[in-house]
């Protein structure tokens, strides 16, 4: 039989810059890539399963034309590590080490199988600036407000920062990688729905490094007012490119780092990324957020169950304009803008008082850019049981809300065209539209659009009720 090194690859979909893959190239002609479809990971992450089919199809292509091995494997990993030890004699694995709960499980099983059959684990950093374990308070204690923590968190990296562009060099010639069946059958999503996000977004971590530089050249000094502004192309939109590992942090960190003029807006985008390494120190030092409200004090708050609020709230059918216009971006894009995020998020939990749990679910169905760490504080942090969360006591108001940061409704008409003829006066608030404007454009609420599903003034008194219940 066979040496062999293999390469096991998860949510770091990059050949560049990625240190378990420079490191096998570097050691080793020849070795094999491997990739473990497990079912059970994606069941409920519908919306990345397209992002998932297309970002291995890249991969393959790139590393066919490097004369790469590359097998996808429909099993967990451990078992697909078992396939390949009966095919091939393997004497070493190497990973990049992935900081969730989950994952840090699947490692440690794996290492047990590695160390008994004499094979040798290499394990590096992959997916965040530093490990979340590096990170101490004074006491040894792990932080739990955001800006000590990046305070002490980046200016840790950055000394120890020896960050350098890493391109492996691939020899190999052209080889035919066959994983089209497992592709096209298993993980390519069945419904049609995803065929819409093939509009929106190019996978890969080509496209990756591309938007950045375009972002880095044209947004990151505006990025500081026009991150709130949904209707603006602000953001950097690399989330999904993130979640998938299409692109290392440490090169964006790195990338951000070399504009010689450091100004607001880059200090906001690095603290953006501050927020990320954030979401994954809570979230490994407090594992049982996975499950539950990190303040044990919401253990006891009366949610309200309500599956036909829910639906509405899904489907984009609440009457609160913005609120509307975020969750059917959400279902065309897979995406969301954060602002947008926040009210959404907030209307669920406050004005709705439904579960965050089941808000983050369908995000996590939803989004392509779908991060257990940061879904799950984000959620928390709305819903104010989480770490240095928002104080139960602030209910975003959805009119004022898309008033501040939608003025001239340009994204609520992107994505509620039945609100396309509304006067900007009452674009966020359609229901106060003085009946004889409505008779001139024709427009009757009921029947061209929705009667809030709630009172805004009265939901937000009975959740500030249940809250402070909450706090006594
Ligand atoms: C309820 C809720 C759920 C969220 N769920 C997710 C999720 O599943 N996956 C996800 O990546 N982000 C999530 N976020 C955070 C944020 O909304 C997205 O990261 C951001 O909108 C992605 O767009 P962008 O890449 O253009 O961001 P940019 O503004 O360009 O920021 C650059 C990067 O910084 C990180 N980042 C930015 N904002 C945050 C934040 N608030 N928390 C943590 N990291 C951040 C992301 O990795 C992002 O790609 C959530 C926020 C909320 C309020």
């Amino acid at each position: 039989m066979q040496n062999l090194k293999i390469l096991w690859l998860r949510e770091d979909l990059r050949t560049e810059d990625n240190d378990a893959f420079i490191n096998i190239a570097k050691n080793t002609e020849k070795f094999t890539v491997f990739y473990a479809y497990d079912e059970l990971k994606f069941k409920f992450r519908s919306a990345q399963r397209w992002w998932l089919y297309k970002s291995l199809q890249k991969l393959e292509d790139k590393l066919s034309n490097a004369g790469i091995s590359f097998k996808i494997f429909n099993s967990d990993p451990l078992t697909a590590i078992k396939v390949l030890a009966k095919k091939y004699t393997i004497n070493q694995l190497y990973f990049n080490k992935h900081y969730e709960p989950k994952e840090k499980n699947t490692e440690i099983e794996i290492e047990k199988y590695l160390e008994k059959n004499q094979i040798e684990v290499k394990k590096y950093n992959g997916n965040l600036l530093q490990s979340p374990f590096d990170v101490k308070k004074k006491d040894g204690t792990p932080f739990q407000v955001f800006t000590p923590y990046w305070r002490n968190a980046e200016e840790q990296y950055i000394k120890k920062f020896n960050f350098s562009k890493k391109i492996p060099r691939f020899k190999g010639k052209k080889i035919i990688n066959d994983n089209k069946k497992i592709l096209e059958e298993i993980i390519k999503p069945k419904k049609k729905w995803y065929q819409k996000f093939e509009k929106y977004w190019q996978v890969g971590e080509d496209q990756a490094k591309l938007l950045l530089k375009k972002f880095i050249n044209n947004s990151i000094s505006n990025y500081s007012t026009n991150r709130d502004i949904p209707s603006n192309e602000g953001t950097s939109k690399l989330s999904p490119y993130l979640a998938f590992g299409e692109i290392s942090v440490q090169y964006i960190f790195d990338e951000c780092y070399k504009i010689s003029k450091k100004n607001i807006g880059f200090r906001k985008y690095i603290n953006e990324i501050g927020w990320r390494e954030f979401a994954h120190h809570l979230l490994n030092h407090f594992p049982q957020m996975e499950n539950g409200n990190l303040r044990k004090q919401f253990d006891n708050f009366k949610w309200v169950k309500d599956e036909k609020k829910l639906t509405k709230w899904k489907m984009g059918k609440t009457g609160y304009p913005i609120v509307d216009a975020g969750m059917r971006e959400l279902y065309e894009t897979g995406w969301m803008h954060n602002r947008v995020r926040m009210i959404t998020a907030s209307f669920l939990v406050k004005h709705l008082r439904i579960n965050w749990i089941e808000g983050e679910k369908h995000f996590r169905d939803s989004l392509l850019d779908f991060n257990m760490p940061n879904n799950i504080a984000g959620w928390q942090w709305v819903a104010g049981c989480g770490a240095d969360a928002a104080p139960y006591f602030r209910i975003f108001n959805p009119i004022l809300q898309g008033e501040k940061f939608d003025s001239e409704g340009i994204y609520v008409k992107k994505w509620v065209k039945e609100l396309n003829n509304i006067p900007k006066k009452f674009i966020h608030k359609p229901w106060e539209l003085p009946k004889d404007i409505a008779n001139k454009i024709n427009f009757n609420l009921d029947r061209d659009y929705i009667n809030p599903i709630v009172n805004h003034e009265e939901a937000r008194q009975m959740a500030l009720k249940a809250f402070a219940d909450l706090k006594k």
